[in-house]
C-alpha cells in the first residue's frame, strides 16, 4: 500500500517526491505533505494502516440535527467511495475498527479545525462544530481517493486549522449567466478544497440575476439583452431586451432557487455573499428604472443619482430582499470604478453635496457607502466592498475587498477594518493561465498557477500586529470572455485549488512542486467527475526569452529618457530597457516598459565608449483589450557625440487592431561604430493606447 506521490519536508529542506511506504519503517514524523488540497497544517504519519471494510462500525456523537444533515450530505455525496462506505456502515457499532465522528462543542479545537487520529483499528474525527468535522471528512475523501482501491488509508494523525478564516472563491454570473445547476456543482467541489465562501456577483451593466419583487423590471428587462457574448454585446450598442424577446440573452436566480443554493452551500460550510452594484456598474438597473438616473433617460450615464431619495428608496427595499434571502454577515455593495461624470451637473446630486457640506462628487460617493453600511448594520449586517469604498473616506464597520494592488487592503487595515486581499495581478483568475497563443481568448494578462500559489495575503511591509486585520484571500472569475460554464470551469481550475491552499495551509507548510503534483492529480480526479480543468500537464509557460539574461552591448549601459516613461508601468525605471531581462506573456509583469501615445518612446543608450556593432533589436507588444499597440513608426538613429544623431533605419508599420496577443521584434543589421543609439517609437494616432517595450538589445 502506498500514498501516491508523497513528499516529505524536513524543517526548511525539501525531499524529492517519492513514495512513502507506510506499512514499512519511516522515520521521518513531522511535517508529511498528504496528497490533500489544501495541505493540512500538521501531520504526523503513524505505524501502519486502517482498511475500510464491511467490518468497520460508524459511530457519529454529536447533536440530531447536525447528524442527519451530515448524513444528508454523504447521501448526497455517495458517488465518493468513502461516502458510500459510510453511509453503508452507519449506526453499526463494532467491538473495533470502528470509525467515530465527534462534536464536542466544549473541546479545544479552533473554529473550523478538526483533529483526526487515524491507527490500525480505529479511526477517529472530532471537532467542535460543525464546519470543523465537514473540513476532516474532506481530508479523509482525498485521502481515500489516493490510496489503493479507496480502502486503505494511513495510519497518521492530524491536527488542522486554517490560516486564514475567509476563504474565498467570486463568480461572475452578470456578464455571462450560468444558472443554478453549475453554482451547485462549483460549490461542490470549492468545499471539497476548504473554500468557505461563494461571492456572486449578480448585478452589472450585462445583466441584472436575481429576482427581486419589489422591481419586476429588473428581471423581465435588465435581465435580458441582446446578443449573447458579451463582447459583441459590449462592442455593439449595449441593448436591452426583454424576457420573452425570442433572441434575448440572459436569465437570473429566482427566490426559490436561491433558498436551495443557500441551503446548499450552507451544508457544505459554504456562506454564499450576494454583490449587489452601487453607484456605479448599473446601467442595467437605469435602462429599467431610469428615474433613478440624474438624467432619468436609459443608456446615460452608469451612475445612481445620489441626490435623489427614490434611489435610496429603491437600494433599500433591494437590499432588505437580499438580506431576507442570504443569511450572511456581510452584504457586498460594490462601490468601484464609478466615472462619477452625470453627478457634476446633475441639480439634485449638486444640492446633496452642498447641504450635507460634502467634498464634492468623491464625497457624495462617500455619503452613499456610509448611509448604505448604517441601513446594513441596523439589519445586523456588515458592508463589503471593492477598495473604491476607501475614497472619501471608510465607513466605520466596513471590510474591504483589495482588488487594485495591495494598498487598498493596507490602507484599511492601519486604519483598524478588515480587508480581503485579491489583487488582480495574483487573484484574477479570468486572466491568461498559459501562453496566449495555446488559449481561449481571455481578458489579457498572465496569471499561471504557480504565480497564484506564491502570492501570500499578509504583505511583507504589515507590522505583526496587524496580521490579524488580513481577513483572508479571494479568487475572482470576471466573465466578460468566459461565455460558457464549461470555460469557467476552464479557468477556475486549478487555480482556485492554489487560492485555497494559500488560504488554509500556513506558509512555512507550503511547497510548489508538491502541490504541482498534487493539483495534476486533482485535475485527474476533476475530469474523472464531469469538471473541465485546464490540462496542467500540457502548460507551455512563461516566454522563453524570459529564462535567462540577455547579455548584449547595451546591457547595464545608462539611458537618457529624452521622453518619460509612464509612471504606470515603470518595470524597473531606467534600468529597464538595458537590464537584460525581457519580458513575459503580461505586459504588467515588472519587465515591460509602458509608453503613452502622446509621450512615445524616445531615448538614447551610451554605449560609453565608440563600438562596432551589427544588430539592435527590440520586442513590442500587442493586446487590443486593454489598449497595447504596436508602434506605427519606429526610428533608430546614431551619433558619435550625443548631440547630432545621423539616421540609421526606420519601420513604417500598418497597426492593426485584433484579438490575439502579438509580439513582434524590429530587427536592425549591419555594421557601423558609435557611441549612442537613440531610439524612437511613435503609437498610430488612430489607436493611441500604450506602447510596451521590455529592453532594447544591441549586438
Ligand atoms: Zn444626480
Amino acid at each position: 500500500m502506498k500514498i501516491k506521490r508523497t513528499t516529505i519536508v524536513i524543517g526548511c529542506f525539501l525531499a524529492e517526491l517519492f513514495f512513502v511506504n507506510v506499512t514499512g519503517q519511516n522515520k521521518y514524523q513531522q511535517h508529511i505533505q498528504l496528497p490533500v488540497i489544501p495541505q493540512p497544517n500538521q501531520v504526523t504519519l503513524l505505524q501502519g494502516s486502517f482498511s475500510l471494510t464491511k467490518d468497520n462500525g460508524m459511530i457519529l456523537e454529536m447533536a440530531d440535527s447536525i447528524r442527519k444533515q451530515i448524513m444528508a450530505y454523504m447521501v448526497e455525496e455517495k458517488e465518493k467511495p468513502l461516502y458510500r462506505h459510510l453511509v453503508q456502515i452507519s449506526g453499526k457499532k463494532k467491538e473495533k475498527n470502528n470509525i467515530r465522528f465527534i462534536i464536542c462543542p466544549t473541546q479545544n479545537i479552533p473554529t473550523e479545525g478538526y483533529h483526526l487520529r487515524i491507527t490500525q483499528d480505529s479511526l477517529l474525527l472530532e471537532a467542535s462544530q460543525a464546519s470543523g468535522l465537514f473540513y476532516g471528512m474532506q481530508t479523509l475523501v482525498q485521502m481515500a481517493m489516493n490510496t489503493e482501491n479507496g480502502q486503505i488509508l494511513p495510519a497518521v494523525e492530524i491536527f488542522d486549522k486554517p490560516r486564514f478564516a475567509y476563504r474565498g472563491v467570486m463568480l461572475d454570473i452578470s456578464r455571462h449567466f450560468y444558472g443554478k445547476d453549475f453554482l451547485k456543482k462549483q460549490i461542490d467541489l470549492l468545499a471539497q478544497y476548504k473554500i468557505n465562501r461563494l461571492h456572486l456577483h449578480l448585478t452589472d451593466a450585462a445583466g441584472w440575476r436575481i429576482e427581486i419583487e419589489h422591481f419586476p423590471r429588473l428581471t423581465s428587462q435588465a435581465a435580458w439583452r441582446t446578443q449573447a457574448k458579451w463582447k459583441d454585446w459590449w462592442n455593439g450598442k449595449r441593448y436591452y431586451s426583454t424576457e420573452t424577446h425570442r433572441e434575448a440573452y440572459g436569465g437570473y436566480l429566482t427566490k426559490n432557487d436561491v433558498r436551495e443554493l443557500v441551503e446548499y452551500a450552507q451544508k457544505r460550510a459554504i456562506t454564499i455573499i450576494p454583490e449587489i452594484e452601487m453607484p456605479s456598474h448599473s446601467e442595467e438597473v437605469l435602462a429599467a428604472y431610469p428615474e433613478l438616473s440624474c438624467t432619468h433617460q436609459p443608456y446615460g450615464p452608469s451612475d445612481f443619482c445620489i441626490g435623489n431619495e427614490k434611489t435610496f428608496r429603491f437600494l433599500e427595499e433591494v437590499l432588505l430582499e437580499i438580506m431576507d434571502l442570504f443569511p450572511s454577515e456581510y452584504i457586498h455593495i460594490g462601490g468601484d470604478e464609478a466615472p462619477k461624470t452625470a453627478w457634476k451637473t446633475c441639480l439634485l446630486c449638486q444640492r446633496r453635496i452642498r447641504e450635507e457640506g460634502l467634498n464634492g462628487v468623491d464625497g457624495l460617493q462617500s455619503y452613499l457607502i456610509h448611509r448604505i453600511e448604517r441601513f446594513l448594520n441596523a439589519h445586523g449586517r456588515n458592508l463589503l466592498g471593492w477598495d473604491e469604498i476607501l475614497d472619501g473616506g471608510l465607513a466605520p464597520n466596513a471590510t474591504v475587498m483589495s482588488w487594485r494592488g495591495t494598498e487598498g487592503g493596507l490602507a484599511a487595515v492601519r486604519s483598524g477594518h478588515r480587508a480581503i486581499m485579491t489583487p488582480g495581478a495574483y487573484c484574477y483568475l479570468d486572466s491568461y493561465q498559459d501562453a496566449p497563443n495555446t488559449q481561449p481568448e481571455a481578458i489579457g494578462g498572465y496569471l499561471p498557477l504557480e504565480k497564484v500559489y506564491h502570492y501570500d495575503p499578509i504583505p511583507k511591509e504589515l507590522p505583526d500586529s496587524l496580521h490579524h486585520l488580513i481577513y483572508g484571500i479571494q479568487g475572482n472569475l470576471w466573465t466578460e470572455y468566459i461565455p460558457t460554464p464549461e470555460h469557467a470551469e476552464y479557468m477556475l481550475y486549478p487555480r482556485a485549488l492554489a487560492v485555497a491552499e494559500t488560504g488554509w495551509t500556513n506558509p512555512d507548510i507550503k511547497s510548489w512542486p508538491d502541490f504541482h503534483q498534487r493539483a495534476m492529480n486533482a485535475i485527474e480526479y476533476m475530469r474523472h467527475a464531469g469538471y473541465n480543468p485546464f490540462d496542467l500537464a500540457k502548460e507551455y509557460g512563461n516566454r522563453p526569452e524570459t529564462a535567462q539574461q540577455c547579455k548584449h552591448k547595451a546591457f547595464g549601459k545608462p539611458v537618457i529618457y529624452k521622453a518619460p516613461y509612464w509612471h504606470t508601468y515603470p518595470a524597473e525605471g531606467e534600468r529597464t530597457l538595458t537590464d537584460g531581462l525581457r519580458g513575459g506573456w503580461n505586459y504588467n509583469d515588472g519587465r515591460w516598459q509602458g509608453f503613452v501615445s502622446s509621450r512615445r518612446l524616445d531615448i538614447v543608450i551610451d554605449l560609453e565608449k565608440t563600438d562596432t556593432i551589427h544588430c539592435i533589436e527590440a520586442d513590442f507588444m500587442q493586446l487590443c483589450g486593454p489598449g497595447v499597440f504596436l508602434p506605427e513608426q519606429i526610428k533608430i538613429s546614431i551619433s558619435n557625440n550625443g548631440n547630432e544623431f545621423v539616421p540609421l533605419t526606420s519601420w513604417k508599420h500598418q497597426v492593426v487592431r485584433d484579438d490575439t496577443l502579438t509580439i513582434k521584434r524590429f530587427t536592425w543589421k549591419g555594421e557601423v561604430s558609435t557611441r549612442f543609439i537613440r531610439y524612437q517609437a511613435e503609437a498610430s494616432p488612430t489607436y493611441g493606447g500604450v506602447i510596451f517595450t521590455d529592453e532594447i538589445v544591441v549586438k
